[in-house]
């Protein structure tokens, strides 16, 4: 019967011819013994006649016997060739199975170990080591950014770095060290060693980081590569439960999340596991399932800012900024959560929702309130973005003309042609196009000509600072005259109070928002704020023709002041 599984069967058969053979070496073993004994029985009296008898001294010797004895000598010889043959094929298939072995635990390119054996070696050196009164310290590191040395000098060159690198290493290790490549560019160690040389063990780790970021030469190119590595010792766990667990493992897992502490705390350096970092570690996992769980009972809601025409004073529409209230946490803000849900890959789920709520909360607004979202630079990844957000105006029927997007500097790095690309789709449209957060001082004076904005949104932190202090003052006039220059509206955001308000009036024609007017609110209190200002959408409310209406006069912050 054939197997579904073609390693079964291969496995399967290999295991038979080797029994099988094992089988017929014994055998023909067997015969030859037989032959032999049978030779030593006959061949003393018929062996000398026949002797005689070829000589011309004797007579014929009995016939049986004589061909008996032939027969016996043809089947020794070819017994002892068959199980001459038998054994050689015995002795090859071994060396082939244990190479296969070999190659199944091994990376082929740097011939250190691979994530199959590393973990069972670190567990017997584990276990050895506890039985001798030894730590082992285990270490994962992890090439930063080695994915655009790649992409820019090729994978041949890539593979020469990987090579380098476990070369350097491999150097600096003592004997008895393991050392693996677990994948891509992620390497791991592992060492035994005696409590009193932990100092020594961390110089050695030191050394390690230190190696690799020593330039490598391949051909003309000279590549400088630098280490994220995390470090975990069983001197650090220190209890009796942790050994009792196997320690490999955990020693791996707690390598892990110093591994991850490094690179959060910015690459190129070396962090030893610290018992805090679980903790923060689970911390993480439970806020990870409570967004999972959030995103699906739809506890993340759009709330609500005004954005006022400062010269006017007319409410001319709202940034929509996200919450997330959790039934755990209270009304969590952005901040918090946007770069969980980035990392978590499901910020296009997230963005999805709240923009056709905002769609459904902004059709219940007068039809010239703007509505401005914020994308995340995740977003603008993915070539289909403009497609998406046009698709989901056409199922909300909402017009693009009162859509703004709100894209951050950091977002027009990543691949300009293509943010370029989606951005004059969405303008051709009619969607507003503003550069958000603007002057935090990423994007050059032609990246900004080249880019197709229809605003700028001058930085908070700019604002904020603005009364008390002269070069902010001056930073704001800059980029006001810049903006002017490049035909580009302004708005201001973080607009606190009234003297803030009234130096940027003084300033120049602006657009602002800031919790001087009130702060973020959620979509009902909006529908009240708007009901109040005859604001709400012809069928929803009594609305009349549109009037300019003087915000900064009736706003609650206002007169609370
Ligand atoms: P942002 O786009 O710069 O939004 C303005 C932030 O400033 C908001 O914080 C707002 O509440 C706060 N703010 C407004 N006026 C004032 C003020 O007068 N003073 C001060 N100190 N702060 C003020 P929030 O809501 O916490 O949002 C933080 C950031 O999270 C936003 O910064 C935005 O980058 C991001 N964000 C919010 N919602 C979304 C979303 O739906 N998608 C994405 N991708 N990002 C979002
Ligand atoms: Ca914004
Ligand atoms: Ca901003």
């Amino acid at each position: 019967m054939l197997s579904a599984n073609p390693e079964i069967t291969i496995s399967a058969r290999r295991g038979f011819t080797l029994m099988e053979s094992r089988y017929f070496d014994g055998v023909t073993l067997g015969i030859a013994a037989a032959s032999i004994l049978l030779f030593l029985a006959t061949g003393g009296t018929v062996l000398p006649e026949l002797v005689r008898y070829w000589r011309g001294l004797g007579g014929e010797p009995d016939v049986i016997l004589a061909n008996a004895l032939i027969l016996n000598i043809a089947v020794i010889l070819f017994g002892w060739s068959r199980y001459k043959a038998l054994s050689r094929e015995l002795v090859e298939r071994r060396k082939s199975e244990e190479q296969a072995l070999r190659l199944a635990d091994t990376d082929p390119l740097t011939g250190c170990q691979n994530r199959r054996s590393f973990l069972p070696a670190v567990n017997a050196l584990a276990a050895a080591a506890a039985g001798s009164g030894r730590e082992v310290a285990v270490g994962l590191i992890d090439l930063d950014h080695f994915k655009a040395i790649n992409d820019y000098h090729g994978h041949q060159i890539g593979d020469g770095v990987l090579l380098a690198t476990a070369a350097r290493f491999r150097d600096l290790l003592p004997e008895g060290a393991l050392l693996a490549r677990l994948g891509g560019d992620e390497f791991a160690f592992a060492l035994a060693y005696h409590n009193e040389d932990h100092a020594r063990i961390e110089s050695l780790v030191d050394r390690l980081v230190g190696s690799a970021a020593n330039a490598i030469e391949i051909g003309d190119a000279q590549l400088e590569v630098s280490v994220s590595v995390g470090v975990a010792s069983s001197r650090h766990a220190g209890d009796a439960d942790f050994r009792a667990a196997g320690g490999g493992e955990d020693l791996m897992n707690r390598a892990d999340i110093a591994m991850y502490q490094a690179k959060k705390r910015g690459r190129n350096r070396l962090q030893w596991f610290e018992p805090a970092m679980e903790y923060e570690q689970r911390f993480r996992g439970e806020l990870e399932a409570g967004i999972r769980r959030g995103l699906r009972a739809g506890e993340f809601v759009p709330f609500y800012e005004q954005q006022i025409d400062l010269d006017t004073g007319e409410l001319i529409g709202f940034e929509m900024l996200a919450r997330w209230q959790s039934p755990d946490l209270g009304l969590v803000n952005p901040d918090i959560f946007i770069p969980i849900i980035e990392e978590m890959g499901l910020i296009e789920d997230l963005a999805k929702g709240l923009m056709a709520q905002a769609f459904e909360d902004a059709k219940k607004w007068h039809p010239r309130l703007t509505i401005a979202i914020n994308v995340s630079p995740l977003q603008l990844r993915d070539p289909w973005f403009a497609q998406k957000i046009l698709k989901m105006l056409v199922a909300h029927a909402f017009p693009a003309s009162r859509l703004e997007i709100e894209i951050t500097e950091s977002a027009l790095h990543d691949n300009p042609g293509l943010v370029r690309t989606t951005l004059t789709g969405l303008r051709n449209q009619g969607v507003i196009v503003t550069l958000d957060d603007f002057g935090m001082g990423y994007s050059s004076l032609s990246q900004l000509r080249m880019l197709p904005f229809d605003r700028l949104k001058i930085d908070r932190s700019f604002i904020r600072d603005l009364k008390h202090d002269e070069t902010n003052a001056k930073l704001v006039g800059a980029i006001i005259s810049m903006g002017v220059g490049l035909e580009l509206p302004l708005v201001a955001e973080g607009i606190e109070n009234d003297a803030i308000l009234n130096t940027l009036r003084g300033m120049g024609r602006l657009k602002g928002q800031g919790y001087h007017y009130g702060r973020p609110e959620p979509a009902d209190q909006v529908l009240e704020r708007l009901s109040a200002l005859d604001l709400l959408a012809p069928e929803a409310g009594t609305l009349g023709e549109h009037e300019p209406i003087d915000l900064v006069e009736t706003s609650p912050a206002q007169k609370t002041a």
